[in-house]
């Protein structure tokens, strides 16, 4: 089976937090959390076409510069959210540096950040480096309710947790799965390109049968050929990403709405539970919480990261743990 989106861990999951996001075709990607990008390469930053952030501590948010640096000089739109304070940080952020080299002539290159309240978008700029990155104040989009990216194939939500300061875990959905077989790409001599997704949109909006689909290099082919082929229908693709939340009952309902029935759950297990008092003080989840909401929430598959350093690398415990509250019953 082909998914939409392989998402995969940036770091091990004693490193800084952070979710890649790979789309199967287009050449695109998006990140949940940008802290040390170390392991991507400048091919995998450069797709990036949104960026999560959950909160602003460091370890989420310090490779936005090596993510800039590469970006500045490529006309692709970047996105960015982060929770409610968000814009005017990316402004100070970008204010930061002298940007005296950019003008007009410059590649245009534009940065939109965006704040997320827990409920909706509240606030929007764009930094465009024509502009010399001055902050432009924008309309906010209209989305349903917990929504923060809408998309003809895929929508995520988000929700904001309690860490101390706000900090959002996110869901993203596939609305429902067209998986094209590769195998059958290769036996029909079809080629790989933008066709797949407009046959996706047809089968999305319930084009008959007879209803062509333009491919590249031949003759157009009939949708429902291509239904018969060439895509596989199921339900879409579904997994949450939850880092920094303490252990309160609000935070566990929240994560538990985000993320229930997920094909995965990849969520923050910093403490053992004997280490609870430090959890407690620092807002974030022990080992056992994470596999007990996880259960609660009745994910497929759980994947635990944010080991605290204080462990170094005796972490099998921490993994031992959420999986045993994860099983239990
Ligand atoms: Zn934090
Ligand atoms: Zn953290």
């Amino acid at each position: 089976m082909s998914l939409l989106v392989q998402p995969r861990l940036v770091n091990v999951p004693s490193g800084d937090p952070g979710l890649y996001l790979d789309f199967q075709f287009g050449q695109r990607a998006m990140l949940f959390d940008l802290g040390d990008s170390a392991p991507l390469s400048p091919r995998e930053l450069i797709r990036v076409s949104h960026a999560f952030i959950s909160h602003a501590h460091m370890d989420h948010i310090a490779g936005f510069e090596r993510l800039l640096r590469l970006r500045l000089h490529r006309p692709r739109p970047l996105v960015l959210l982060g929770p409610p304070g968000f814009v005017d940080l990316m402004q100070s952020r970008l204010g930061g540096y002298s940007w005296n080299l950019l003008d007009q002539t410059s590649v245009d290159f534009r940065l939109t950040a965006q704040a997320f309240d827990g409920a909706q978008i509240v606030e929007v700029a764009e930094f465009a480096a024509r502009e010399r990155f001055t902050r432009r104040d924008l309309a906010v989009p209209d989305l349903p309710r917990g929504g923060v990216c809408s998309e003809a194939e895929f929508e995520i939500s988000a929700a904001a947790l309690d860490h101390g300061i706000p900090s959002l875990a996110f869901a993203f959905r596939q609305r429902q799965r067209f998986n094209v077989w590769r195998s059958a790409l290769d036996t029909l001599g079809l080629p790989v390109g933008p066709w797949i997704d407009e046959a996706k949109q047809a089968l999305r909006d319930e084009l008959p049968d007879d209803h062509m689909i333009a491919v590249p290099g031949m003759e157009p082919v009939p949708l429902g050929f291509l239904r018969a082929q060439v895509f596989e229908t199921g339900p879409g693709q579904y997994f949450a990403y939850v880092s920094d939340a303490a252990d309160t009952s609000a935070n566990r309902a929240r994560i538990i709405g985000l993320a229930r029935g997920a094909d995965q759950l990849y969520i923050e297990a910093p403490f053992l539970h004997a280490d609870k008092a430090i959890a407690e003080a620092t807002c974030h989840l022990t080992a056992r919480a994470a596999g007990e909401i996880a259960r609660i929430a009745g994910v497929r598959r759980v994947t635990p990261f944010h080991y605290s350093a204080r462990y170094g690398d005796d972490v099998a415990e921490l993994a031992k743990e959420v999986n045993a509250a994860f099983i239990d019953n």
